[in-house]
């Protein structure tokens, strides 16, 4: 017999386990079942696509049993099994680097967040919770060795050599006191029916029913050892829609992505002719806690004619739809694809793409719900940018999929409605980005629009500024951005022009103040109430672009440098015109300078300098 310690994240995992999921405990036999699933599934699929295993003796089944009076509950499968070296990396480690980076992830008050924890699927140490020994005996198929895992889960964990009839896992749990409930018909039953009803294999349970034969005083006790299959263990996506109900797909969702919340949405498509293929897809009501790990988990599953091919093919759905959970199971595939066939697989395409156009039609319908829509937004409106960019064949889609804050409206518009109300005479889509909504909607460069009442879109979310420009147009309306120099031109009469003109001698002597600071001054009409602002040049990122370039580690955006607009109407610029005190004239320009940058949010490089200033001039004013 051999001592081993688990690897420091075991420990940790279990500690976070025991004190996070109590109230979940009874998820431990959902874990067990669905890693003697997946072992017949491994099992399955080596028996139908591999020679060596093509006549191996293979019959797909879950047992569970149970003794009340010694608290012992057992789970055997007849699956692939493991040997001595995977007994030692798949339970004494943590394998899975998702796990590992969710370990890290969460602390403090997130510990208490078992929503979260469950939906990530806490696997074999969960069983920690109601048993205070475990053992595991073990043979993997086509070896003759079996073995014997037992542990108490308090940071060693013991192997010996074993024997077992055929291969397969059967893992015994010597149930504490808080497990004790579990040896019992009518719980497992239960908790087999709510979380793994859907699972492919039949799980049988084996129990000793109680009768009694005569009467009175004769009365005899007769107890005898039944087996009876527990779950339904049939494909659910193969079953006619017709015979579906709604709490059979959310049921088989439960199985599927270990949610405890129904999922927002679903769609299920059999399709046939040319190509025949079955999927379903899910939207999950919280989004995943990886949807921004590089390495999240896929939400797939491929199968192929009933048979798991994988789950971790995040090549299943582009990226951006990283978020929806399902499976997909063709008819048309080889069920020995291989991974690199799987990459550039004509068939598959076909479907990934039907798939993508039907989840993408689902939503359109959601958008109809306003308010479902606003909680699917609020979720997954980063991703569904993401796919702007990514996605060139359903832009049109997505574009009416997008919503955004408005200054004509409190909660969020989509370019149709922005569309539907633009003023007859208006050239374009409007928007405005930035860091915070109400900075914007206070910002300088709105005054113009205000004024000629144009609605302009709100977008404070940082990823607006990489995308927005990329998509262009809306319907062959152009999007524009009115932090750049341009976007006011069309909204300027004659008369405004004139006016611009006849401040020009005034912009050449602010432009010699303020030098290499700026790229250009120019007068401009689209200001009321502010005597400045600043824009960024068609081609050049905006100030909150230079941001996130920055952020980045893009070095060489130094060179950047904002376009600053003046009010020929405003007080200030009137009177600088009169103003002949070299001094004087250079302060108060760079106070327009710096007081449109700080309304941008931008951090002055110079804020000393700036403090300054504005006391000169206030000195000078009292
Ligand atoms: P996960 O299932 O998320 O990978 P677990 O801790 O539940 O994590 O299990 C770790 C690994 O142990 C599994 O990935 C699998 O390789 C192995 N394993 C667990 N249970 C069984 C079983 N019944 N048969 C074969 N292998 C198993």
């Amino acid at each position: 017999m051999s001592s081993h310690k688990f690897q420091t994240e075991v420990n940790q995992l279990l500690h976070l386990i025991i004190h996070s999921l109590y109230s979940h405990k009874e998820i431990f036999l959902r874990e067990l079942i669905s890693n003697a699933a997946d072992a017949l599934e491994k099992l399955k699929y080596l028996t139908l696509t591999d020679d060596a295993f093509k006549s191996f003796p293979f019959d797909p089944r879950i047992d569970i049993s149970f003794d009340k009076n010694s608290n012992i509950l057992t789970v055997a499968d007849t699956g692939i099994g493991m040997n001595e070296t995977d007994l030692v990396e798949n339970l004494g480690t943590i394998a899975s680097s998702g796990t590992r980076k969710f370990l890290e992830q969460i602390t403090g008050d997130q510990k208490k967040d078992s929503g979260l924890i469950g939906q990530f699927g806490v696997g074999f140490y969960s069983s920690f919770m109601v048993a205070d020994r475990i053992e595991v005996i073990t043979r993997k198929a086509g070896e003759d060795k079996a073995y014997r895992w037992a542990s108490d889960g308090k940071g060693e964990y013991q192997i010996e050599e074993a024997s077992r009839d055929g291969a397969g896992t059967t893992i015994t749990l010597h149930l504490n006191e808080n497990g004790a409930e579990y040896a019992s018909r009518w719980q497992i039953e239960d908790i087999v029916k709510k979380y793994s009803n859907h699972i492919m294999f039949p799980i049988f349970l084996h129990y000793e029913d109680t009768t009694y034969e005569g009467e009175g005083d004769k009365k005899k006790e007769k107890k005898e050892n039944k087996v009876s299959q527990i779950n339904q263990a049939s494909a659910l996506w193969k079953r006619s829609k017709s015979e579906l109900k709604e709490e059979d797909y959310h049921g088989f969702y439960k199985t599927l992505s270990h949610d405890t919340e129904a999922p927002m949405l679903y769609t299920h498509t059999q399709a046939e002719g040319a190509m025949e293929y079955t999927t379903l897809f899910y939207v999950p009501a919280k989004a995943p806690f990886d949807l921004y790990y590089r390495d999240y988990r896929a939400g797939v599953k491929l199968y192929v004619k009933r048979v798991f091919i994988t789950d971790d093919d995040r090549e299943l759905m582009p990226t951006y739809l990283r978020f929806v959970r399902g499976i997909i199971d063709s008819e048309d595939l080889p069920l020995n694809v291989s991974r690199e066939m799987l990459q550039k697989n004509r068939i598959l395409e076909k479907i990934k793409s039907a798939s993508v156009k039907k989840i993408l039609e689902e939503l359109k319908k959601l958008a109809e719900d306003t308010e479902r829509y606003a909680a699917f937004w609020k979720e997954y409106s980063r991703p569904m940018k993401e796919g702007l960019y990514m996605d060139f064949e359903n832009r049109e889609a997505l574009l009416d999929l997008m919503r955004f804050k408005s200054t004509k409206a409190d909660g969020f518009v989509s370019l149709a409605e922005y569309k539907d109300r633009m003023q007859t005479d208006q050239k374009a889509i409007y928007y405005i980005t930035g860091e915070r909504e109400a900075n914007l909607r206070n910002s300088p460069l709105l005054e113009m629009y205000r004024d000629k009442d144009v609605e302009v879109l709100i977008m404070d979310d940082e990823i607006d500024e990489v995308i927005l420009p990329q998509v262009g147009r809306y319907k062959d309306i152009e999007l524009k951005s009115v932090n750049r120099s341009d976007a006011a031109e069309d909204l300027k009469s004659e008369g405004d022009k004139k006016a611009e003109k006849e401040v020009e001698p005034l912009v050449k002597r602010i432009k010699q103040v303020l030098g290499d600071r700026v790229k250009d001054v120019k007068a401009s009409t689209r200001l009321s109430s502010s005597p400045s602002c600043i824009v960024a040049d068609e081609k050049d990122p905006t100030v909150q672009m230079q941001g996130l370039l920055k952020a980045m580690g893009n070095a060489d955006i130094s060179s950047v440098k904002p376009i600053l607009e003046i009010n020929p109407a405003h007080d200030i610029v009137v009177r600088l015109k009169d103003v002949s005190d070299e001094a004087v004239f250079a302060d108060i320009s760079s106070l327009l300078y710096e007081q449109a940058m700080l309304i941008e949010g931008v951090k002055l490089e110079n804020p000393g300098q700036f403090v300054e200033r504005l006391n000169r001039v206030v000195a000078k004013a009292l």
